[in-house]
């Protein structure tokens, strides 16, 4: 609250950006790349609305306790579909977080969000949370809830998160109960001149889809690099970071930094674009912590997104996987990343894979963390746009290498009783090698 110490801390942090709004010439060419102000039409919902709100609490002409700042901050997806298109390079994503914490320091989030961030934050709850998360999937309760519940009430959220965790389930194209270990043949690849690469397991990932981890550890040893395993790894922070809760978000990312910095990788592996493009933003948000702040800027100078790493020195081509797939961009990817063309090429170096990129599909998919469940009636749009523009490809599975996107994805797909499956682009990389007999059989998934 204001004159506490906490809120005079935030204020002198929000306030040492005031070069960060600077550059915004107010030219208003991010309004229609928003798709908060393309589906509500209010200034206050676009980013250079939201950024006059900033300003106005750094010039301390409106409260961080305010409705108005408090409502437009919170509707913002984080998408960063406004950078890219700002002539004057707007950090508008680093400005957000800033906006956000100090939004819920001057009133906290909801219940669901706090809840999450605490559990993903710590590993001795969050192993459990996945725990039930996996038992719910595997034994089809979480399929069934999301199939019988009604869709109104406080039924809504329930559906919509049973939904979320039920399309976390492999594709059956994939089904395969056979797990893989190590490269059975690395054919010609001259593996001297290939790094040495870490993978980032995450928490959500290692949680729900640690198969897509498995994949990306193995296809990368396909094309010749040597993946180092890394103990002690944490989650990285990403939706700490989005949520506003930059302290949590700084501990997890000193945690990571020193376990990474001790593996003597050369590249660190990521394939979830959030967690990526929060990474590679570790300098930022250490900047001022005087014993991080370089080997922070040292370690996310390694971070590569997995298809960024196989799409630089070539993919080695596997057996055929005859199938239809959607693409669509993450926007932590594509936006915050700048990562169009990797995850694409990935997919087409599959014989026989037909590649369609999604319409629309530099537009959010209203993922955005749990935005479906906290503002119900915006995520709902722009999620069914997003559905609906999938479905019109009529793929048999979509590809985004981003675990929120899958789950929002694949739960409105289910929502709509829907066919289509929901894979990262390395898993049917993963297959296809699999099928050209690059792996050796046995091992744990
Ligand atoms: S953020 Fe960039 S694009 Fe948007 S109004 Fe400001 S200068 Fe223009
Ligand atoms: S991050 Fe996305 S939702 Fe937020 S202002 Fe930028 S474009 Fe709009």
């Amino acid at each position: 609250m204001k004159g506490t110490p906490a809120y005079e801390a935030l204020g002198q942090a929000l306030d040492a950006q005031r070069e960060r709004l600077l550059p915004c010439v107010h030219c208003g060419f991010c309004l229609p790349a928003c798709p908060t102000y393309n589906r509500l039409g209010n200034e206050a919902d676009s980013p250079r609305g939201r950024l006059h709100l900033i300003q106005a609490v750094v010039e301390g002409r409106l409260e961080p306790s305010s409705e108005a700042f408090r409502t437009h901050i919170d509707r913002c997806l984080g998408c960063r579909a406004c950078e890219p298109v700002c002539p004057s390079g707007v950090e508008y994503g680093t400005l957000l977080e800033l906006a956000r914490e100090t939004a819920t320091q001057a009133v906290p989030p909801g219940l669901p969000t706090r809840f999450l961030l605490k559990v993903l934050g710590t590993p001795v709850l969050r192993i459990p949370f996945f725990f039930i998360g996996r038992l719910l999937r595997g034994t089809g309760f979480a399929a069934l809830g999301a199939t019988v519940l009604p869709s109104y009430g406080p039924f809504r959220a329930v559906r919509l998160g049973l939904a979320m965790l039920a399309s976390t389930r492999r594709w059956q194209l994939m089904d395969s109960k056979e797990s893989m270990a190590g490269i059975a043949d690395s054919g010609s690849l001259d593996i001297s001149q290939k790094s040495r690469v870490a993978v980032l397991l995450g928490c959500v990932q290692e949680g729900l889809f640690r198969r897509i981890n498995s994949a990306t550890a193995r296809v990368l040893e396909a094309n010749g690099y040597e993946v180092v395993t890394v103990g002690g790894q944490d989650c990285c922070g990403a939706l700490h970071a989005h949520g506003g809760d930059l302290e949590s978000a700084r501990t997890l990312a000193r945690s990571n930094i020193r376990v990474f910095e001790a593996s003597g990788a050369d590249l660190i592996a990521v394939n979830a674009a959030g967690c990526g493009a929060t990474m590679k933003d570790y300098g930022i948000l250490l900047e001022e912590d005087p014993d991080f702040a370089q080997r922070a800027k040292e370690v996310a100078s390694s971070v590569r997104d997995v298809t960024e790493i196989l799409d630089s020195s070539g993919l080695r081509t596997g057996a055929s996987v005859p199938c239809k797939i959607a693409y669509d961009h993450p926007c932590h990817l594509l936006h915050a990343q700048g990562v169009e063309r990797a995850p694409i090429t990935v997919l087409k170096a599959v014989p026989d894979a037909e590649v369609h990129v999604v319409a629309g599909a530099e537009e959010c998919c209203g993922g955005a963390g749990i935005y479906g469940i906290t503002h119900p009636k915006l995520g709902g749009l722009i999620g069914g746009d997003k559905v609906s523009a999938v479905r019109a490809c009529s793929a048999d599975a979509v590809a985004t290498p981003n675990p929120g996107c899958m789950m929002q994805i694949g739960a409105g797909l289910r929502l709509e009783a829907s066919n289509e499956g929901v894979i990262h682009p390395v898993e049917l990389l993963d297959e296809s090698y699999r099928r050209a007999g690059f792996y050796r059989a046995g091992g744990v998934e």
